[in-house]
This record gives structure tokens, sequence and C-alpha cells, in this order.
């Protein structure tokens, strides 16, 4: 082994949660830190930083280049993972939407038996990772958003097309509710959602370590060290179980290097990047570990596991013109807008191309079928619930809209000049499915097995194809745009003549794509939960001085979007961090 280092703390993955846990321990000047990413800092990465380069980003040096394992329920189709590999992670690759989830949803996370996750804990981290910038015409509310965080958020100026399909929301029983994806109170209703943007740029995680605002981009801790190029490969565990450093592949993989640990290891890789590096050193199921030749250390079978993710099917219409931004990307105007972004940080590029957004339930539609009533019975008899494991003030799904033709790579239909289209985007709530994370092989440079099993539960599907159905009707019979759509787009897809749920059915198994937000593969929970990787406090069951702080310790995903989520359990480990370790700023500043 090469050259060694020391440090009080090593975080390792400088994405989203990551940089939230370094720079809030870096406040005590007296300790050491080092954080270590695998991709390069993201300073001179344009596309991390303009908005609408945002897909520029994937498919290459700069992208993990995760691939999903088919799957028969959902057609078999192998689906592009991407996950930000620069520092600022998946926040600096995502579409900026900054929507918390409902309140509910973190006490239930407190209900499952982790104390300190309820709503008014989790309010409080949303709101310290934060600074809301907003507009007069804008109703706030009160008490709901950050004023000095180091995440920068902001309104998106609507086009034309997404009024008038909030109006058809409205219409079709969704109120509109301003604030409501950052107050989650919500359930039913349409709002204006707020974007990890300001001033025309992108706010990541490495806002956190350095204003990138600042014209100088200083870094802004000196006893926080950054290492970029390194790929964390294993954990490194003492006799006791204590973990005692960090094994790193440098570049190209020639190169080896251990960092040593006085205090405590912190893993934010992911959500399948950490329960790779557990199972990599040791610790994960037994049986799963001999599989690939590793020997067990902690045997701990929730590692990899209970991997949970929101579906998204993107349904195009052709609309008149004079609605949707399209026009704006034809021809040779991309590379105008990317002028205007590069001298004024404005233009179509300084924002993320999705519109209006929407909660509803769908209750009054599944009491139609035998499948959901059956399920609604034991499930109100065991837990209370709906099947879904809901209470009525979570919803079942969230339309959100594009302005112009935009969508995952394999969606190869842009319309030419002179025609228009736009998506009603259906994601999928609180899915039953759940899938894993496993390795391949012991060699820590190839990508796991992920398999997520999306749609393998039938009232997955039942669900979802109610809300594709819901969502035709929005838009094809709401005041706002009913008379503005001229067809499905392309129009071989026919979607607007589909008269049955089978027709909806078969089109979220052959179209449904992930919505980027894998979770819960270490999941948080009490000693009694089996399943669970990590305690309340983010500490990895068996082995001492190691803790989680990513969406993988999410034990159910929120109903809303992971980021915020993602930034609080950042803030939430370093409290704890600073807790456990009697780290007292007042003190540490006088010393
Ligand atoms: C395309 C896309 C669109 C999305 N859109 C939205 C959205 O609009 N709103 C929203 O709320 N959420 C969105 N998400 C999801 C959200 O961005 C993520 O859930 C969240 O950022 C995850 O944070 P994290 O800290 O768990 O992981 P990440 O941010 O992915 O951080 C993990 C970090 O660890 C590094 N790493 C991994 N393995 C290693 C290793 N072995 N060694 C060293 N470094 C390593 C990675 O390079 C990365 O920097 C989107 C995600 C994507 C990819």
């Amino acid at each position: 082994m090469a050259f060694v280092e020391e440090y009080d703390f090593i975080i390792c993955g400088a994405g989203t949660a990551g940089p939230a846990v370094a720079a809030r321990l870096a406040e005590d000047v007296t300790l050491s830190i080092l954080l270590i990413e695998a991709g390069q800092d993201n300073v001179n990465l344009e596309n991390t930083q303009m908005v609408g380069g945002w897909s520029l980003n994937f498919d290459g040096p700069h992208d993990w280049n995760l691939l999903s394992t088919p799957h028969p329920s959902t057609s078999n189709r192998t689906q592009k993972l991407s996950r930000g590999k620069f520092l600022g992670g998946s926040s600096a690759v995502n579409g900026t939407l900054m929507v918390r989830g409902m309140r509910q949803d973190y006490d239930d996370w407190e209900a499952l038996g982790n104390p300190g996750w309820g709503s008014s804990q989790m309010w409080h981290y949303f709101n310290k990772s934060e600074t809301f910038h907003s507009e007069p015409w804008f109703k706030e509310e009160e008490g709901m958003h950050g004023k000095c965080g180091p995440i920068h958020t902001s309104l998106h100026p609507n086009a034309p097309i997404t009024e008038a399909v909030t109006k058809s929301f409205v219409d079709k029983g969704m109120p509109l509710v301003e604030d409501m994806f950052a107050s989650g109170r919500t359930a039913v209703g349409v709002g204006h959602c707020t974007r990890s943007v300001w001033q025309g740029e992108r706010s990541t995680g490495a806002q956190y370590l350095r204003d990138s605002f600042d014209p100088d981009k200083k870094w802004r801790h000196k006893n926080l060290n950054k290492v970029f190029g390194h790929t964390v490969s294993r954990v490194i565990l003492d006799e006791n179980s204590r973990a005692v450093g960090v094994e790193t592949i440098v570049g190209d993989g020639r190169e080896k290097k251990v960092f040593r640990c006085k205090k405590e290891i912190i893993l934010s890789l992911g959500s399948y990047g950490s329960p790779k590096v557990l199972l990599l050193s040791g610790i994960g199921p037994k049986e799963d570990l001999y599989e690939v030749g590793i020997q067990p250390k902690i045997d701990l079978p929730g590692v990899g596991k209970n991997l949970e993710d929101h579906l998204t099917v993107f349904v195009f219409y052709e609309v008149k013109q004079g609605y949707t931004t399209d026009h704006l990307f034809h021809g040779s105007k991309f590379d105008k807008a990317r002028d205007q972004w590069r001298r004024f940080r404005t233009g179509t590029l300084s924002r993320s191309h999705f519109g209006a957004f929407a909660f509803t339930r769908l209750d009054d539609r599944l009491r139609n079928h035998s499948l959901w009533n059956d399920e609604l019975r034991k499930s109100q008899a065991t837990t209370g619930r709906d099947p879904m494991g809901l209470l009525p003030n979570q919803p079942h799904v969230e339309y959100f809209t594009t302005e112009r033709y935009a969508a995952p790579k394999h969606y190869a239909n842009p319309p030419p000049e002179g025609k228009s289209a736009f998506a009603n985007i259906i994601e999928l709530f609180s899915p039953r499915s759940r899938g894993y994370v496993k390795l391949s092989t012991s060699d820590p440079k190839e990508n796991p097995i992920i398999q997520h099993n999306w749609l393998s539960d039938p009232l997955d599907v039942l669900v979802y194809a109610e809300a594709c159905k819901l969502g035709a009707e929005i838009a094809l019979e709401g005041s706002g745009s009913k008379d503005l759509i001229l067809g499905a787009w392309p129009p071989e897809d026919k979607h607007t003549e589909f008269n049955t749920l089978e027709e909806w059915e078969k089109y979220v198994r052959e179209n449904a794509t992930t919505c980027f937000h894998p979770s819960g593969t270490c999941k948080m929970g009490p000693v009694s939960d089996p399943g669970a990787v990590v305690d309340a406090r983010l500490r990895v069951r068996g082995v001492g001085c190691l803790r989680i702080a990513d969406c993988s310790i999410m034990p159910k995903l929120n109903n809303g979007h992971p980021q915020a989520v993602a930034y609080a359990i950042g803030e939430k480990c370093a409290d704890m961090l600073k807790e456990d370790w009697r780290i007292d700023l007042r003190t540490a500043a006088k010393l």
C-alpha cells in the first residue's frame, strides 16, 4: 500500500449528501476531514452548472453508466440508471425539482422505529439546507423555506402550456395550492415546484464546499481536504470490527491508496454505491458474499435489499403552435441558447424544461377493482392503511409536465420545425415492488447487478394504469388544454384513442422508465427489523465508527423527489456526529 494519510473523519462520496456532512463537520476548525470522490471537481464541467445541459452528462466518463437487469414486468427492457460521477454527484445532473414529500412520509419513518426522523425534524433540516429566492407573485407559506442555507432555490417562469395544463388540473379536482411542494400538507392539488436553480445556475452539493456563485470559486474550509479521482474499494475493519480506514483505487486503477481514520467513516456513495462498498468490505448477506468469493466479516442481510424507486411514464401530445418552447431548440438554436447562457446566465438553458406539478389520490377509481378491494380489506385490518401503505394525507401519484418535447434519450421522435409537443409525466408513488443491488464479482471496478423489479407487483400496475387513464382525461378534457391538443405525439402512438385500462397497462410496461430515485438499499430501522442496515443514528449495525448518509438509508421513499431529502440526511448526520463526539462549535472556536 502506498502513502498513508490520517484524518478525524473521512466522508466517501462528494455527491448530494456527502458534501453536507463534510462541510458541517468542517465548521469545527480543529477537526481534520477528508472527502473522497471518484469523479472530478465539477468547477469546469459546464453541463453540471447550465441546467439545460443536464442530459449531456449522461453515458460518458461523468456517468457511472449503470444498467438495470431486464425483467419481464417491464417488457425485458434494460434501462440506463444514470448517476453523476463528479463533485455534486446526482444533484449536478438532476432535474432540479424540489418536491420534499409529505409530512406524513417522515412521521412514518419515525413510527417505523427511527426516533428523530419525524416531519418537524426533517423540515428543520430542509430549511437549514436552503436559501429560497421568492417572487412577488408567489404565495409563500410561512416557515416553509430556508433563508440562509447553501442550496439556492427559486421559482420557474411558466411557459403558456404550463398555465394551460394547470387550469386542467384544477378542473379535475386538484385545487391550486401554490407552495404545496415545500409545505408537505397537500395530497391533492396543483402548485409551483421550487427548483435548485438561482441566477441561471444550478445549485448542487458543491455549494456546501464552495460558493460557485462566487467569481473566485474558492474552497470554503481549510481543514477539509478533498481528493478526486479516487474510487473507494473497501472500508478497512480492525479485529474489533471497527472501521479504521478506507482503501481507494486511484485513477485508472494501477495505484491503490489507504486513508486512515481516527474517529468515523461516513459512506455517502448513493443507493447503488454504498451497498456495493459495504459488500466489497465483507459487510452484507453472507450467501451473496460467498457467491462472489468474499469472506463475510459482518453478516448483515439487508445490505442491497429493499431497493425502491419511482417510475415515470412520458405521454406526449402534439399541441398548437405558440404554447411550448420547442421553437427555441430547433436547428442551430441550441448553440445560440448556449452562447446566451455563457454570456448572461439567462435563456432557455438557464432553467429546466418541466412545467406544471400536481398530486392526487385515486381512491374512487380503485374502488371499482376487486384486486384493490380485497387488498384494502386486508391492509386496513392489519395496518389501517391502503394497499400502497398510504394514509389519506399521502398521494398515490404525481403528474408533472414538460414545456417542450424532452424525455429520456430513448424517446427519439422530436417534432420537426413548425410542430410542438409536451409530455404529461405520470409518476407512481409508494410502489410495492422492491429490487436489489448485489455484486457480480469481487472486482471493485465492475458495476453491480441492479434488479429493480419495477411493476412486479400487480397492484402497482393497476394503480399506475388508473393514474395514466386519469392523466389522459386531464389533458384531453380539462378546459385549459383540451382545445390545444392536436393528438398523440408521435401520431402512431395513438394513446389518445385508448379506452381501456388494459391498453394503459401495456403502455406502462412498455414505456415506463426510472425517475432516478433509487433508495432504501441500506435502510434505517430498529433492532427488531432484520432488514435494517443502519440504526436511527445512521450507524452500521455490527460495525464500529461507520455510518451511512445518503438516499440508501431511507426506510421508505418519500412521496416526492429525493434531492432535498439527501441534503437533509447529510445535515442531520453531521449534527448527530457533533453530538456523539461532543463537538461544540462554541468551544471549538475558542481553541
Ligand atoms: C437524471 C436524474 C434526475 C433527477 N431528478 C431529480 C429531481 O429533479 N429532483 C430530485 O429531488 N431528485 C432528482 N433526482 C434524484 C436525486 O438527484 C438523487 O436522489 C440524490 O441526488 C442522491 O443523492 P445521494 O447523496 O444519495 O447520491 P449521489 O448524489 O449520487 O452521490 C454519490 C456520490 O458518490 C460518488 N461515488 C459513488 N461510488 C463511489 C466510490 N466507490 N468511490 C468514490 N466515490 C463514489 C459519486 O460519484 C457521487 O458523487 C434525479 C437523479 C438523476 C440521476
